[in-house]
């Protein structure tokens, strides 16, 4: 079926939802939206990493027909609890089973919220098995690449971005970017320049876990705060924006801006912009995905233009955040090293929030990760040849970190 004889289905009839990650943040705000429009929307699965209390409260409130954890013993402790509650919601476990209910019959949406390049082969099924994808997910667009645009392609897919910056272009520009190309100069990604924007870059070696996650407007999930602590977010969302979007590297941009208001902009050709504004609310591109191609209410809080005093903007400080210069880097090496850089960094993050490494030996990891490890992909590689290089990076990753902590 075409894909706008689609987004009119969805308009018309109750969209069955998956949430891949339902008790993270972005898992979480998706079922606060789901609650708001019960007539809309019903869930089918859910599925976490633990927090096994959340995923047993989501349950009693949106009754999913299926629930899959990767651990077989605490999908075993949910059962149970379930069974004393008496709620005939199935727990199933592994990957494999994560894969079949991405790509279900019965589920028209799946809401893409795992962190990680763990979410890559859930997102992979749901895209060949033509789901509309709604991606927060960055890493496994960041990993996938080609191959994860030619699964969507293929499949019939309908790839809507939930990062609330290409969710900012894409409500610029909703269709299909083969047509705007030629009107657009460049794409402006925002950034925020998170918690150290202006602390002494000398001082930046000590900085706490707690101080890096700590982000002046958004809250998150633990690995993205630190991400936007080091700007690796926003390299991420470059990557992102250039298989998003089909862009080439040099026509995608960032542009600090402190207050999140402005979400992203568009350059046009005649020196026009569209830009996306809103009060930094990830209910909102969540929303928008979820009811493309309407606007359902959020419970976002509105902005008051009165009350807004500041619009700053400002060029990223390259000494700060030289993560960063990587995205550009790694989209111009050999295909897989946006993947390398993607393996090393969640390495770097875990280590980071672990006490094992400083905030600053991050970009150390990076960027040595990438040096060291140059993928030679054969040229039809495909999802398996891309784990198999994740695998390697983390691995070259690791030893890197055992060596700075030594
Ligand atoms: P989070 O840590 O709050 O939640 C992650 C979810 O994924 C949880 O439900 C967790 O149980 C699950 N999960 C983690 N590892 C898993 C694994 N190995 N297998 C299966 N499930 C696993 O993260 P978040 O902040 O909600 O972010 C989720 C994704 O959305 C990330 O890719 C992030 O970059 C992106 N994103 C988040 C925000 C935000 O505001 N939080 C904004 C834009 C994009
Ligand atoms: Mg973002």
């Amino acid at each position: 079926m075409a894909r706008l004889d689609r987004d009119a289905e969805v308009l018309t009839s109750r969209q069955r939802l998956v949430i891949l990650g339902s008790t993270g943040s972005i898992g979480t705000s998706t079922l606060d939206v789901v609650a708001r429009h019960p007539e809309r929307f019903e869930i089918v699965g859910l599925t976490a990493n633990h927090r096994v209390d959340t995923l047993l409260a989501q349950c009693q409130q949106f009754k999913p027909r299926l629930v899959v954890l990767p651990d077989a013993e605490r999908a075993r402790h949910l059962r149970d609890r379930l069974l004393a509650e008496g709620l005939s919601t199935e727990v199933r476990s592994g990957s494999a089973a994560l894969c079949e209910l991405a790509s279900a019959p019965d589920v028209d949406s799946v809401m893409a919220a795992i962190v990680g390049a763990a979410g890559l082969p859930a997102c992979m099924a749901a895209a060949r098995a033509g789901k509309r994808l709604l991606l927060a997910n960055k890493e496994a667009l960041v990993v996938g690449g080609s191959v994860f645009m030619d699964a969507v392609a293929q499949g019939g897919s309908r790839l809507l971005p939930i990062d609330s910056e290409h969710s900012a272009i894409f409500q610029c520009l909703p269709e299909d970017p083969s047509t705007w190309r030629a009107r657009v100069d460049h794409i402006l990604l925002t950034a925020s320049g998170g918690p150290f924007r202006q602390r002494e870059h000398a001082s930046l070696g000590s900085v706490t876990p707690a101080q890096a996650v700590a982000h002046p407007n958004w809250v998150m999930g633990r690995k993205i705060s630190v991400d936007s602590a080091t700007m690796m977010n926003k390299a991420l969302e470059v990557i992102e924006a250039r298989w998003l979007f089909d862009l080439p590297p040099e026509d995608i941009r960032v542009v600090i801006h402190p207050q999140s208001i402005i979400h992203s902009m568009v350059v046009c050709r005649d020196g026009s912009v569209l830009a996306q504004l809103g009060t930094p609310d990830m209910k909102v591109p969540i929303a928008y995905g979820l009811a493309f191609p309407e606007r359902i209410e959020t419970g976002a809080a509105r902005i008051d233009f009165t009350q807004l005093k500041d619009l700053s903007f400002e060029a990223p400080d390259e000494r700060r955040f030289p993560g960063l210069t990587l995205a550009w880097a790694a989209l111009r090496a050999e295909p897989g090293t946006t993947a390398v850089l993607n393996a090393a960094n969640e390495m770097a993050v875990a280590a980071f929030l672990d006490g094992t490494l400083s905030f600053t030996d991050i970009h150390k990891v990076n960027a040595t990760t990438m040096d060291r490890l140059v993928p030679a992909l054969s040229p039809g590689h495909g999802l398996d040849e891309l784990l198999e290089l994740d695998l390697r990076a983390r691995a070259s990753a690791s030893a890197l970190i055992k060596e700075l902590a030594a």
